[in-house]
């Protein structure tokens, strides 16, 4: 049985970019729901062009109606309804969205608690009556969060086309049936709320094309500093103390925690005696001799090409110069390059930093640069410092480090390609904040995301073309989760353009080498 709510809308879903095949171009998505009273309660809250289905109750039902909906034309295919909650956490009113066959579902559903839901990704299973409390269990151990009777057979319908499931809690293990007025209308007003948001997540799929840049993701500072926590948490077992974040990334950083290791801010953090591992960023001179006083083992994860700015602020300082550290006032790795010579070191973030500089001699100035800043911006400030102080001393190579001056050059090569670039990286990354900049600056839109649940789809509706690329300090597994959550939106093409290849490694200390 199937009732059609309104009619069709026309043109709805992304548009492809000229020249480019997209099957389901044009045609509209196709809102499934079992019961009036759920089509009602979705229907209220979109607009009258999009088409919501009444498919009737029940499996039989839902099977007929599949083959129907199979014969018509639309883009995707959204089953949205009531459902039994399987597992304890679970409140009526809660959405669960099919993860099995929805490679987007965690993206949708964080787009859902992004607009005041509670929503999860799960698997929901498929049950042929209404749910009996033994079975609950039975589903909840094989992994289940929700059961209903119809969303298998309706989802079989979209065949190669984008499908997503999204089932609002009616009744949990805590309130089963006897519960179900009060639960059925919270389960309805969750279903209202999230009518617009699955019109989005219609508007966001299309066939696109995915370029990524390479080189992207780790570095070999960072590859090493995560080597070394490891091989110390291997070597010691937990807890293994590590002064500030080892690399600034939530996921390196949350998997670490989960083996062991313990982020501390400051030593007075560190239980006496204790082994500590310093961040890839690199510490000041003070912080090692408070370590060296406190008795502590220190495991050093500075990068080497931190080292190496740190050796030319010492030298400089013992020359006499007045020394011009460009970077990013509060980062991690400007406090510690600034501790190297605090009373000739001057940090200038800006040319209108470098008008204000007052050397002690105007002929015995030297600028360094941390190491992560964006290549077109150090270079300004750098001309600014030349300008004023014609003698001023150059490093004796780039300060900016390899990996950062390769992923700014491939996500650049990739920019000019594309409607959007999704930049891999947490907030505090200096050098994955710089490639969004990178982008912005090349004219193209780019958002910096921890994971694909930080992707909103609205950023996606009209882009056929997205570039992708990871930060220094973003691991490569969070580029392919990025890459299969694309891929439940639409046929995917990815490709990848490399600029140039990276070979270099850093040996381990020797606390951890053998
Ligand atoms: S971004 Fe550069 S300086 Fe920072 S850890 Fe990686 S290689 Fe070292």
């Amino acid at each position: 049985m199937t009732d059609t709510v309104s009619r069709p809308r026309a043109g709805a879903g992304p548009q492809p970019g000229p020249g480019r095949q997209d099957p389901a171009a044009g045609q509209a998505a196709l809102i499934c729901a079992p019961m009036r009273i759920e089509a009602a309660a979705i229907r209220r809250r979109l607009p009258d062009s999009v088409t919501v289905l009444r498919t009737g109750y029940g499996t039989a039902r839902a099977g007929q109606a599949a083959e129907d909906i199979s014969r018509r034309p639309f883009g995707q295919l959204i089953v949205m309804g009531v459902g039994a909650g399987l597992t304890a956490e679970l409140a009526p009113g809660d959405l669960v969205v099919g993860s099995d066959g929805c490679p987007s579902a965690a993206m949708l559903a964080a787009e859902l608690r992004r607009a005041g839901l509670r929503a999860r990704a799960g698997r929901i299973a498929a049950v042929h009556h209404l749910i009996r409390r033994a079975e609950r269990a039975r589903l909840a151990a094989a992994g289940f969060l929700a059961a209903d009777m119809e969303s298998a057979p309706l989802a079989a319908a979209a065949g190669d086309r984008p499908v997503a499931v999204i089932r609002a809690i009616s009744d949990t293990p805590r309130r089963p049936l006897a519960g179900i007025v009060s639960g059925g209308l919270a389960a309805l007003a969750a279903l209202r709320a999230a009518a617009p948001v699955a019109q989005r997540w219609a508007a966001a799929c299309g066939s696109r094309q995915l370029l990524l840049a390479g080189p992207r993701s780790f570095c070999a500072g960072v590859e090493r500093a995560i080597e070394i926590v490891e091989r110390v948490l291997a070597r010691q077992g937990a807890p293994v103390y590590v002064r500030k974040q080892i690399v600034h990334n939530t996921r390196v950083v949350g998997d670490l925690e989960r083996r062991g290791a313990v982020f501390v801010d400051e030593l007075d953090q560190v239980p006496d005696g204790a082994t500590v591992v310093f961040s890839a960023h690199g510490v000041s001179p003070a912080v090692r001799a408070e370590a060296s006083r406190r008795g502590l083992a220190v495991i050093d994860a500075t990068c080497p090409l931190v080292s190496k700015v740190h050796a030319e602020a010492r030298r400089f300082a013992a020359d006499g110069y007045t020394v011009a550290l460009i970077g990013h006032g509060g980062h991690e790795e400007v406090e510690g390059t600034l501790g190297e010579a605090p009373d000739s070191t001057v940090l200038v973030q800006t040319a209108a930093d470098v008008a204000a500089l007052r050397p002690r001699d105007p002929d015995r100035v030297a600028y360094l640069m941390q190491t992560t800043l964006s290549v077109d911006e150090a270079a300004e400030v750098a001309a600014a410092l030349r300008d004023r102080f014609p003698a001023v001393r150059a490093p004796g190579s780039d300060d900016i480090c390899y990996a950062t001056t390769n992923r700014q050059a491939a996500v650049r090569a990739v920019a000019a390609a594309s409607d959007l670039v999704l930049v891999a990286g947490s907030a505090n990354s200096s050098n994955s904040v710089r490639l969004v900049e990178t982008c912005e600056r090349a004219g193209t839109p780019a958002h910096l995301i921890d994971g694909p649940d930080d992707i909103e789809l609205g950023w996606l509706a009209g882009a056929s073309v997205i570039g992708l690329t990871a930060g220094a300090s973003a691991p490569p597994a969070v580029v392919a989760e990025i890459i299969a959550a694309l891929s439940g939106l639409g046929p995917l093409s990815v490709s990848e353009r490399v600029t140039t290849t990276e070979s270099i490694r850093f040996g381990l200390p020797k606390e951890v080498r053998h």
